[in-house]
């Protein structure tokens, strides 16, 4: 999960997000441990439902195709946790960063999207 701003993703990054949501989902549904990705600041489940919205929304602007729906996804929190802990927390710009040093495509986008 990068959560930076979709508009700043190449076709790949995007595209992959996409599907890392629907395997995210997929693991809940199925009850998979997702400690490993939360403790990684790798997924915020929580947010998992609306950054799908959000992906979808700016895949069919540029006119790529999304066929699969992602099923609703019922979160059980457990009690006396703390929520930021169990829910997981995805640094956006540590992300930024790193896609810029990994993506020469997103690093034309973030430049020429983020006025930096
Ligand atoms: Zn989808
Ligand atoms: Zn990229």
């Amino acid at each position: 999960m990068w959560n930076v701003p979709t508009t700043w993703l190449c076709r790949a990054h995007l595209l992959g997000e996409h599907l890392e949501m629907h395997m995210f989902a997929g693991a809940l549904r199925q009850g998979k441990d997702l400690t490993g990705y939360i403790r990684g600041g790798l997924v915020e489940l929580d947010a998992i439902e609306d950054r799908h919205k959000e992906l979808v929304f700016e895949m069919q602007r540029r006119g790529y195709k999304h066929g699969t729906p992602l099923r609703e996804v019922k979160l059980i929190l457990p009690h006396g946790r703390d929520a930021l802990l169990f829910l997981g927390n995805v640094d956006m710009w540590k992300n930024v960063y790193e896609l810029m040093n990994r993506c020469a495509t997103c690093r034309e986008r973030i430049f020429e999207l983020s006025g930096q």
